[in-house]
């Protein structure tokens, strides 16, 4: 039932061990390089470059200061982390007492299927009504303590994935534990960065895919409201509040809301069918995508741009014309997935009886849903204009997971499917972009 891994994903284990320290040292380097405090970021100027490394290199900065307890001590903030940790919990109580359908996941190599409580969107309802309530007693001011405890919040997001990491790892050598394909190699360093159980839960709380969709995204957007408020105050209310802070505020929000609101739509992804849940889930659910994600919002908080009428179109346009695509090839896979076919796609038959698609969106290429995405990172972004390529990490990041994303995916579908893949490879040649990728 668990066979050994006998190949490795990120280079093996020292690409696992990289990736277990880049993960939140980049998240850091984005603030200390970009932010208010830094004195802004980098500018977006060939000429600039060896400027910037000359003052880089002789300059005390935050990756010089490592040596001293100070620097590491400033990253604590107590009052953040019990934040934090009253925010975890919250979420925790919202799961287990706010009333749910109960879902079937795909089936498991046991031959079963786990149960699923289909809660997240009313657990989103309710945070978000104490957080909107809140802002419209108290104003603004008082949401703006994401903004400037912002290092603190990112600490604690790291300690609570270091130690449910830990936790999940240790608790998988308990006997009866089903382990992911991928992360049983029997290297501490690679099971535990890429997940050693595949659906670690205590009880009937399921840790992977409440890691994905609550504490981590639902944060992601009340960062960017904090970012909203934060302009807001400076500007003298909401009123002034600029064009593109809103779209990023609304492109994330749609986002985050759909995500949520579709929440059943995660149990036949990649991460909950097929990934264990590690370090590289547990830091990615909690740290990266609140943090990350949310870096043009507070860019935009202390480096306001107006964008006007046509730039507000086109970027309005764009995002639109990837939500749709994403939406469309995520919900037609859902379906399919599902057992049904409202929109009779062709599909073939492989020999291990699963079926794939091969018109509609999944005829286009094989991950259509990749394509939507990208459009839509690049619609996020886009309102930051040009003054730094810092606002454009985000795009950047997700042009390099996705593609990496649709390699480990071709790579599973070709054990699982052997030939039938090939024969699908030849149907729907295109990986991402049609006629380009
Ligand atoms: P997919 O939703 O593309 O799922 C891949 C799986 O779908 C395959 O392993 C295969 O599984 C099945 N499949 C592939 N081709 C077909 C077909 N033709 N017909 C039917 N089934 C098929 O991948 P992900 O789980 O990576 O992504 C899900 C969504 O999440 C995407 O929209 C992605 O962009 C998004 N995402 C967002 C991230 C973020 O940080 N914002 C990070 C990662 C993903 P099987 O055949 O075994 O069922």
């Amino acid at each position: 039932m668990n066979p050994r891994t006998t190949s490795y994903e990120f280079m093996g284990p020292p690409g696992a061990f990289l990736v277990t320290l880049l993960t939140p040292a980049i998240t850091y380097a984005l603030y200390f390089e970009c932010s208010e405090q830094a004195g802004g970021c980098p500018p977006v100027s060939f000429s600039a470059i060896p400027e910037l490394i000359t003052a880089a290199l002789s300059s005390p900065k935050w990756w010089q200061s490592w040596a001293s307890v100070e620097w590491w001590a400033s990253l604590w903030d107590t009052q953040a982390f019990l934040m934090y940790l009253a925010w975890y919990i919250f979420c925790v109580i919202a799961w287990a007492i706010i009333p749910g359908d109960i879902v079937e996941g795909t089936p498991l190599r046991t031959g079963g299927t786990k149960k699923y409580k289909i809660n997240a969107f009313p657990t989103l309802l309710l945070a978000l009504g104490i957080v909107c309530g809140n802002i419209g007693l108290h104003g603004p001011e008082s949401f703006t303590f994401l903004y400037e405890r912002w290092i603190g919040f990112v600490t604690a997001s790291v300690v609570m994935a270091v130690v449910q990491a830990l936790y999940v790892y240790a608790a998988s050598f308990l006997p009866g534990k089903l382990l992911a394909l991928g992360g049983n190699s029997g290297n501490p360093i690679y099971d535990f960065f890429i997940g050693r159980e595949l659906n670690p839960s205590i009880g009937s709380f399921d840790i992977k895919s409440f890691n994905e969709l609550r504490p981590g995204l639902i944060l992601w957007l009340f960062v960017d409201i904090s970012m909203v408020c934060e302009q807001a105050v400076r500007r003298g209310g909401f009123a002034n509040v600029t064009d593109s802070m809103w779209l990023v505020l609304a492109f994330q929000a749609w986002y985050v809301i759909d995500g949520l609101y579709n929440e059943p739509a995660i149990f036949t992804t990649m991460d909950i069918t097929t990934d264990g849940f590690g370090f590289m889930l547990a830091i990615g659910d909690l740290t990266w995508v609140p943090f990350t994600y949310s870096l043009q919002a507070r860019y935009l908080a202390f480096h306001p741009v107006e964008l006007g009428y046509a730039w507000t179109a086109g970027i309005l346009l764009l995002n639109i014309l990837g939500y749709y695509i994403f939406r469309e090839s995520n919900g037609e896979k859902n379906e399919f997935r599902s057992g049904r076919n409202p929109k009779n796609l062709k599909y073939f038959t492989t020999e291990s009886g699963s079926k794939l698609i091969t018109s509609g969106w999944w005829g286009l290429s094989r991950h259509p849903n990749y394509m939507g995405d990208l459009l839509m990172a690049l619609a996020w972004s886009l309102p930051t204009k040009f003054d730094t390529p810092i606002t454009y990490f985000y795009v950047s990041y997700f042009v390099v997971l996705l593609i990496h994303r649709q390699i480990r995916d071709d790579e599973k579908c070709e054990k699982k499917y052997g030939k039938d893949w090939d024969k699908y490879k030849k149907m729907v040649p295109y990986r991402i972009v049609p006629y380009l990728y």
